[in-house]
């Protein structure tokens, strides 16, 4: 036998086990663009999982621009940053960025992955210490061990644990780090508090803004906008694949942290600089997310309208106002059974179950689009109570 056929037979029984456990992952295709409504498997379905909360990454403003790039620049920016991968286009998208935040600058990663990984592993390094919220992003989670600081975990928004841990916690430097809006739960990190408590303890402050830019805040800036404290949180990360419906990812920040993160993170340095066509798509989605402010009123009604609906048919549902609306079954048999028969009955919605979220908090994680007619959401309900019954949860 090869060695191929050697690793094969490896990962095979690994396989096993994860199928004997019921955590089983496979992909599932979409055949359209991701509009409201999507074709999946050869079906029409209702889409109600993306992250496309504004319905940009179909818009017709973002595909022309991206056609403009590429006739004008082509098609790959074929160097790192820092080589020859810097185009006019990243130069722009940079300093539109760091006016929609409010900051002096701006910088461009890859994904937003990439972002967190580079940014937290640049800052810190084995005498420091991170402060990191029990449910943040995998994507800090690993930045965080990259960085071979102390990771000094807090339970959940708990701010009187952090307040504890800060007292007794020392190193070189100390940074706490968190998600604006919380991925899996959609609830909003209480930001003015932990903004004093880093103030006071003298402890620097990240902010993933994944699920906040373009939802959040007066202009669509985030969470930090929202909570009107964009002047003491000195580093905001961000993506431009979520409302913004394109690819990347972005940290907001001094000057002086911009040329720090050229030198020293290497997660921005060793990597083939994002292609002109994807700066273009996210210059102007950044323009329409600061100039229609509608978009942004329109998609949280459809999530009020959709979180009221939930409740009344007996869900157990939390909303603070994101996008992100989870709606907890429990028991991970039944989310995937749910999930099952909601695309039975025309509506893709992801089962989230362990290890992304915690044992027994098995959930929908239903997410909202402003492009989302009522009809729309109307079909989603009606799949959502005949799911719900069969299944036992309402
Ligand atoms: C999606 C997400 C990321 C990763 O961003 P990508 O651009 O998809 O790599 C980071 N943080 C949070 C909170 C996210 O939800």
């Amino acid at each position: 036998m090869g060695l191929t056929e050697d690793l094969d037979i490896l990962l095979s029984r690994e396989l096993e086990a994860i199928k004997a456990a019921g955590r089983y992952r496979f992909l599932r295709t979409i055949e359209t663009a991701q509009s409201p409504r999507v074709v999946l498997d050869g079906r029409e379905v209702v889409l109600m999982c993306s992250n496309n909360y504004l319905g940009l990454a179909d818009h017709p403003r973002l595909r022309r621009a991206a056609k403009e790039a590429i006739d004008r620049y082509g098609t790959g920016a074929v160097a790192s940053r820092l080589v020859s991968g810097t185009m006019t286009l990243h130069e722009e998208l940079e300093a539109a960025l760091a006016r929609f935040k409010g900051t002096q600058a701006a910088l461009v990663f890859n994904c937003g992955y990439m972002a967190n990984v580079g940014i937290i592993s640049s800052l810190l390094g084995p005498e420091d210490v991170v402060f990191s919220d029990e449910l943040n992003h995998a994507s800090i989670i690993d930045g965080c061990r990259l960085s071979q600081a102390r990771v000094v975990v807090f339970p959940h928004k708990d701010m009187n644990a952090l307040e504890a841990l800060l007292k007794r916690e020392k190193g070189r430097r100390r940074m706490i780090v968190v998600d604006g809006v919380f991925s899996m739960d959609g609830d909003i990190a209480p930001l003015p508090d932990m903004v004093e408590l880093a103030e006071d303890y003298g402890a620097l402050l990240m902010v993933d803004e994944a699920h906040g830019t373009g939802v959040l805040g007066e202009r669509g800036a985030g969470t930090v906008e929202h909570f009107g404290l964009t002047d003491r949180v000195p580093i905001q990360m961000g993506t431009l694949g979520k409302a913004l419906g394109g690819f990347g990812a972005y940290v907001a920040g001094s000057d002086v942290l911009r040329e720090y993160l050229i030198n020293r993170a290497r997660s921005f340095i060793f990597t083939t600089a994002l292609p002109p066509a994807d700066m273009a798509m996210a210059l102007e989605a950044v323009r329409m997310v600061w100039e229609e402010p509608q978009r942004r009123r329109r998609l949280h009604q459809n999530v009020v309208y959709l979180v009221d609906g939930l409740k009344s048919l007996g869900f157990q549902v939390t909303n603070q106002g994101t996008a992100i609306i989870p709606v907890i079954i429990g028991p991970e048999d039944k989310t995937m059974d749910m999930s099952t028969k909601l695309l039975e009955y025309g509506v893709f919605v992801a089962g989230i179950r362990p290890p992304t979220v915690p044992p027994g908090t098995s959930r929908l994680r239903v997410t909202v689009m402003a492009t989302h007619a009522q009809e729309d959401l109307d079909e989603a309900l009606e799949a959502f109570e005949r799911a719900g019954k069969e299944v036992g949860v309402i």
